[in-house]
């Protein structure tokens, strides 16, 4: 019963706790109203002088964060050996206080930890090449991502030869300072190209984000053998289809196989619950509210009436569909709103938390739920509900059982987390808002129930499905 997450801004907002210092340092307030005080240049030559100064200043902001990122690695290592946490544990948690901070998804706050430790510890002169405006953030993290594979002496002695800071770069592309890194690299160390083509196999994945028009990537990152086996397959497949006088395109029959051959079934999704959440206003009577298709994102109203009525999918497989009711009042979700006195979540609670979390509900993480978590845990007398359960990635979940993180509810007309790290900062996080939340129209008043959902859908297509609610 709800679209998309809103935008970051309205979603999050760090603050300290009344008994904390000021938000950030004077000087970098006075750094922000002094840049923010700037008039813009006179004439052409001066605004271009004033672009390269602001560029300048751009990537000695960014080595500047690399210091602070080690520093307060440093200070929270030491502050966790203080509270007796073991050597093997110091340091976790760090990255997502770091990622929080900087508005940044966990993955990509431990990213920014790893470049920041590179450039601060074993690689001085890329360092200073970043604070003198020589390189920029982007182009620092190229040398550190490609001499990633070398020990830290080696490391040392590659960023030494290449000499960043002596203006070696300037004038090159991307292409020729990634290929002087990379000569460097295998010069200093042939083994470690061996080793760092297995350290990649290691990171293969599949990802799935939106395209325009209804459509998704589906991106898989594969080690090549692999990757060329699959297309090779799916090639030779689509080319014997063809040749028995399959009409469709080459790119659709591959597209085709691919989900056939994955999802097991001809057609592809005919038997794969895919959730679809809608007001039953979109659904009868041709509201333009869009509609929430989970793992996606938000579809238009059109697309998904057209989904769920259709007799058959566009490979002319016939759909089967189920419709579940999921509250009869959005605000308590009174249908759904029963505690469970087991530990574990129902069945039908998990769901409904995928269905209105959308995504783990860490701020900037956009990851896939993988828990369904207690928010005041469970050993803490928290209760196996609705507003006391969250969906979070496995990653956001281990982070937040860490010593000095505190979770917690507060009432408010959309489910509310403040997520406390242990620097003392909160974080807040809103639920995405309900599908069809207008404040001059109350889903409640919408939905009627299952019996008339069915007879109005039946009346659309004739087809006999089942349909029954959540809490069931
Ligand atoms: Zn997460």
């Amino acid at each position: 019963m709800d679209s998309s997450r809103e935008a970051p801004q309205e979603k999050v907002t760090a603050r300290r706790d009344s008994t904390s210092r000021d938000a950030g340092p004077a000087d970098v307030r006075g750094l922000i109203s002094d840049v923010a005080s700037l008039r813009l240049a006179g004439d052409s030559a001066e605004l271009i002088d004033q672009i390269r100064g602001l560029e300048d200043l751009t990537s000695a902001i960014a080595a500047m964060h690399a210091r602070a990122a080690v520093a307060f690695d440093l200070a929270q290592r030491r502050e966790q050996a203080a509270a007796g946490v073991p050597a093997a544990k110091q340091g976790e948690g760090v990255s997502a206080q770091l990622a929080l901070a900087r508005r940044q998804s966990p993955s990509r706050g431990n990213r920014l930890l790893g470049l920041a430790h590179a450039l601060v510890i074993e690689m001085p002169h890329t360092l200073t090449a970043l604070e003198t405006g020589q390189l920029n953030e982007w182009r620092a993290t190229l040398l550190v991502r490609e001499t990633a594979c070398l020990s830290a002496a080696d490391r040392c002695a590659v960023d030494e030869e290449l000499a960043a800071d002596a203006g070696t770069f300037n004038g090159a592309g991307d292409r020729a300072l990634i290929a002087a890194a990379r000569t460097a690299t295998y010069r200093r160390d042939p083994r470690s190209v061996t080793d760092r083509a297995r350290h990649a196999a290691g990171e293969r994945y599949v990802s799935l984000r939106p395209a325009p028009d209804t459509m998704a990537y589906l991106t898989a990152l594969l080690p090549v053998a692999e990757a060329v086996a699959v297309y090779a397959e799916l090639t030779r497949h689509t080319d014997s289809l063809r040749a028995r006088g399959d009409p469709r395109g080459r790119g659709q029959l591959m597209a085709d196989t691919l989900v056939e051959r994955t999802t097991g079934v001809r057609g592809g999704v005919s038997s794969v619950e895919i959730q679809l959440v809608m007001t039953d206003r979109t659904l009868f009577q041709g509201d333009s509210e869009p509609a929430r298709l989970n793992g996606y994102g938000v579809v238009p109203a059109g697309w998904a009436r057209e989904m769920v009525c259709a007799e058959t999918d566009p490979c002319g497989q016939e759909l089967h569909v189920f419709l579940r009711r999921l509250f009869t009042a959005p605000a308590s979700g009174d249908l759904l709103g029963v505690d469970s006195r087991s530990r574990l979540f129902t069945h039908a609670q998990r769901r409904f938390l995928e269905i209105r979390d959308h995504t783990c509900r860490t701020p900037y993480c956009d990851a896939p739920i993988r828990h369904h978590d207690h928010i005041v845990p469970w050993h803490h007398g928290g209760s196996t509900s609705l507003l006391n359960g969250a969906g979070l990635c496995e990653a956001c979940n281990h982070t937040k059982e860490l010593a000095g993180w505190r979770s917690s509810t507060r009432s408010g007309p959309r489910h509310t987390i403040d997520l406390r790290t242990p620097t003392g900062h909160t974080y807040r996080s809103l639920a995405p808002p309900l599908l069809g939340s207008d404040p001059n129209c109350s889903v409640g008043a919408a939905l009627h129930g299952n019996r008339l959902m069915r007879r109005r859908l039946k009346a659309q297509r004739h087809i006999g499905r089942r349909s029954e609610p959540l809490a069931a």
